[in-house]
């Protein structure tokens, strides 16, 4: 994904501004890394490039 990708994204569960960690990039282009909201205590991780998003039950 794309660092201006991040301006798109916003946590799905609250709507609030995710944090990025990036682990590896090139390009420009986030290959792997997470999205954390700090809000929800929350983690999403990016792998291959590709933002997983997906609500996460919380327990
Ligand atoms: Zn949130």
């Amino acid at each position: 994904m794309k660092k201006k990708v991040m301006d798109l994204l916003c946590c799905p569960v609250c709507k609030g501004p995710l944090v990025l960690h990036v682990d590896s990039e090139e390009k420009g282009e986030i290959l792997s890394g997470s999205l954390s909201c700090s809000h929800c205590k929350v983690r999403y991780a990016i792998t291959e490039g590709i933002p997983d998003l997906l609500p996460h039950e919380s327990a």
